[in-house]
């Protein structure tokens, strides 16, 4: 997809319609519905996954996306693809999310050559220092430790994005403390979020820290916290979240 399309549908549409939004973002108005068009989106992403597999959605490009998606019989209209596009490209901050861009192109592909499959764990890590850093700490922690998110292409963080904003009724600003927008996680250029095998969802939580995975890395100084509670970028505190790529807020 070109820039071409994207200038036209946000010449046409304001982006405030386009992310469903009826009047200027407003932080007192908490009960939203997502609208039809996150819903629909959601609808076909899902499709495209069950399609290629859990491993693969997890770094497939834009452009695959729309083909796969072709081929199921849900092609993307071109609404659906200016208002992805203007999530992408858009301005995070008036919804309350500060954090840097990390990815510039929707269409960026993630060459199969750059990643490192994790075996079990339904993800991959780019080589290089994510491999590293992950092999670094496995060996300290052992079986007990278990990489719940590699690498995310902007197609999945898009997934991900769209399945919490339709949780939270379209509240774009409750969506991003959770997760970041598609182009603003460093997801897509090296971190990695890791848990202990069998915390299920409480890898997730602030109980993470009660872990002795947790405790062994932290205080062994073996990981860096990108988001720390009260951080200024409008991310949740997320003690599982790996840091591998510096980002400005380390300076
Ligand atoms: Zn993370």
């Amino acid at each position: 997809m070109n820039r071409r399309s994207f200038m036209a549908y946000t010449g046409v549409l304001s982006s405030t319609l386009l992310l469903g939004q009826t009047e200027e973002f407003n932080e007192t108005t908490s009960i939203r519905k997502a609208s039809p068009v996150a819903v629909a989106l959601l609808d076909k992403l899902n499709t495209v996954q069950d399609r290629v597999g859990y491993v693969s959605f997890n770094t497939i490009s834009f452009d695959q996306m729309l083909k796969e998606a072709t081929y199921c019989n849900k092609p993307l209209t071109p609404y659906e693809i200016g208002y992805i596009e203007t999530i992408f490209y858009g301005n995070p901050r008036r919804y309350g999310f500060y954090g840097e861009r990390t990815v510039p192109r929707l269409t960026v592909v993630t060459p199969k050559s750059s990643l490192h499959y994790i075996d079990k764990t339904g993800h991959s890590l780019l080589k290089g220092a994510a491999v590293e850093k992950y092999a670094t700490i496995k060996k300290l922690i052992g079986d007990d430790l278990i990489l719940t998110s590699g690498v995310r292409a902007p197609v999945k963080q898009l997934h991900l994005f769209l399945k919490k904003m339709v949780c939270e009724g379209g509240d774009l600003r409750e969506t991003s403390a959770s997760i970041a927008p598609p182009g603003f996680t460093f997801h897509g250029i090296g971190d990695f979020d890791i848990g202990k095998v069998g915390y299920g969802q409480f890898n997730f939580t602030e109980k993470f820290e009660e872990t002795d995975v947790f405790k062994k890395l932290y205080h062994g100084g073996y990981i860096t916290i990108r988001y720390t509670s009260n951080n200024p970028y409008g991310v949740r505190y997320e003690p599982w979240h790996i840091k591998v790529t510096p980002g400005n807020e380390t300076a």
